[in-house]
């Protein structure tokens, strides 16, 4: 497509699509195609700006605004998302390239979100101590802490940020949106939902950008806290600067997700759970299963004879084309990152079961494509086991037993998800007692806690004191404060000057 006739992408800033004005830009693909089809603009720090000033202006007003009068905003917007949902989907797919199904259900999970957020005065209500001594009493209520950024990846450009605005936004917070640019159109789509259901201008900005608009950020003094979700490099980095700088920060980054496969686990669910969990999304997921190390070389052989024929029978293709379950890449840079972890994987030594690096899909030669892929017998310390490939390609390790099979799911240095199959309650139970993973399956295979629940990990996969939405977003987007009266027919002394014990005041 001719440059000049590219669609670009610019800024959603105080309720108006905002064209960009850096002159920096970056190429938007479409995955399944291989080609650039639009392009976005990049912030300059001076429109990061605007869009903190947007949101700046907008708080006063909004922190006042009744939580259950705020809520009603987003009860009209998930009425619109739904509305909208066929339109997003495919408009995340083109930009993606995970299949409009799965696109669908990364949107309802986000409304999930949407949905907890609108029961907001309830997770704000506070405590309340009467007569905590003579005449006085004492209450603890939570405040919106002003503007709050969130910087998101490209897998899931819809549910990530709807993981984070929704709930600050309820809580009284103006919002910032940086999501991530190989994707960005999701944001602005969103943002005009937002202002159609009615919410004021300023309250959620989406700005785009590379480095430049996340250093801005990080380092803006009226911004009060930032939420990033995205790779493990990038958020320690997100993580450390933006404490540096006096923030509140939560950063939830990359995953290397074992399934534990039990000798005694049903081997017909353990297959459909790999290949959904492993191949779903091309693995572009940060709950992706991405090793099974199973307990036994028979556990193993008897897997492997299941697996190996449904994974050389998934239909790959374009988000768009019938019957297909696995979609491209999201770049040609990725597609030949994947590609070259698996020709290490071979040069290492592992066992390469099933080959997708040669993979054409008619029509989308040019797409960016990798086949489902699996390696048997890795060994802890080969490239395909330590790092997150983030693609489909799986790992298979053979454990002599439980206690090897715990260790080395303990050992690595990520702990988001992690899933064990068996029929054995006892091994379930030490399982996710002693498994230091932050999100855990038994006979479930991608344990993605619902909306009033938390989402986030443990070890290398989360910076920061708190997870996602559920009970702990909410305490992330507010500060507590904590309030103690009297009134003056309680007052039954003069200046006090030394301390007293609670109750004698
Ligand atoms: P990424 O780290 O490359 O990008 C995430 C965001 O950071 C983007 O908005 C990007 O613009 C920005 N960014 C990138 N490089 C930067 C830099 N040098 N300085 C400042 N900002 C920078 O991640 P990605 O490739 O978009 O997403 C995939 C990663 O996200 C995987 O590692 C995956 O595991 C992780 N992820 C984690 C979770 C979770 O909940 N733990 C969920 C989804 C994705």
């Amino acid at each position: 497509m001719d440059a000049a006739v590219k669609q670009t992408v610019g800024h959603y800033i105080g309720g108006k699509v905002v064209a960009g004005s850096s002159g920096r830009f970056g190429d938007v693909y479409n995955p399944a195609l291989g080609e650039v089809t639009k392009s976005v603009a990049l912030a300059s720090a001076a429109e990061v700006g605007t869009a903190i000033d947007n949101a700046a202006q907008a708080f006063p007003g909004w922190a006042e605004v009744p939580p259950a009068r705020r809520v009603q905003v987003l009860y009209r917007y998930r009425e619109l998302l739904i509305q909208h949902m066929d339109e997003m989907a495919r408009l995340l797919s083109s930009e993606h390239g995970k299949t409009v199904d799965d696109a669908k259900g990364s949107i309802t999970r986000g409304l999930e979100v949407v949905e907890f957020a609108c029961g907001i005065p309830q997770m704000l209500k506070g405590e309340f101590s009467e007569g905590v001594a003579n005449g006085v009493d004492s209450w603890s209520m939570r405040q919106p802490l002003g503007v709050v950024a969130g910087i998101t990846p490209f897998n899931f450009p819809a549910m990530v940020p709807m993981w984070m605005f929704p709930v600050a936004i309820a809580c009284g917070n103006t919002f910032v949106l940086k999501p991530s640019e190989r994707n960005p159109s999701c944001a602005g789509f969103m943002a005009q939902l937002l202002t159609d259901a009615g919410l004021p201008d300023g309250v959620v900005n989406v700005i785009n950008g590379d480095k430049e608009a996340v250093d801005t950020l990080l380092s803006h003094p009226t911004i009060q806290a930032v939420s990033f979700v995205g790779s493990t490099t990038v958020g320690e980095y997100i993580y450390k600067t933006g404490c540096a700088h006096g923030k509140r920060v939560q950063a939830l980054c990359g995953a290397k997700n074992h399934m534990v496969v039990m000798p005694d686990a049903d081997m017909g669910q353990v297959v459909d759970a790999v290949m959904g969990a492993a191949y779903g999304s091309a693995g572009e997921r940060c709950m992706a299963i991405s090793v099974v190390v199973a307990v036994g070389d028979d556990t193993a052989d008897r897997m492997m004879e299941r697996l190996v024929p449904r994974i050389e029978t998934l239909k790959v293709g374009a988000f768009d084309q019938e019957g297909v379950e696995m979609g491209p890449v999201i770049t040609p840079d990725a597609r030949d990152r994947i590609k070259g972890y698996i020709d290490r994987g071979v040069e290492e030594g592992a066992e390469l079961v099933v080959d997708g690096r040669d993979i054409s899909i008619p029509g989308y030669e040019s797409g960016c494509f990798v086949g489902a892929t699996v390696f048997d017998r890795v060994r802890p310390d080969m490239s395909v086991y330590t790092d997150e490939i983030f693609g489909p390609v799986l790992s298979v390790v053979r454990a002599k037993n439980y206690e090897e099979a715990l260790q080395l799911v303990n050992d690595h240095e990520y702990g988001n998800g992690t899933a064990i199959f068996t029929r054995d309650g006892d091994t379930a139970r030490d399982y996710g007692h002693r498994a230091r993973i932050g999100m855990v399956g038994v006979n479930v295979p991608i344990p993605v806690p619902l909306a009033f629940h938390s989402f986030g990990g443990w070890k290398r996969s989360l910076f920061g004191d708190h997870y996602m939405h559920g009970p702990e977003g909410v305490r992330f987007y507010t500060r507590m404060k904590t309030l103690t009266s009297r009134w003056p027919s309680g007052i039954k002394e003069g200046a006090v000057f030394n301390f007293k014990a609670g109750g004698e005041h």
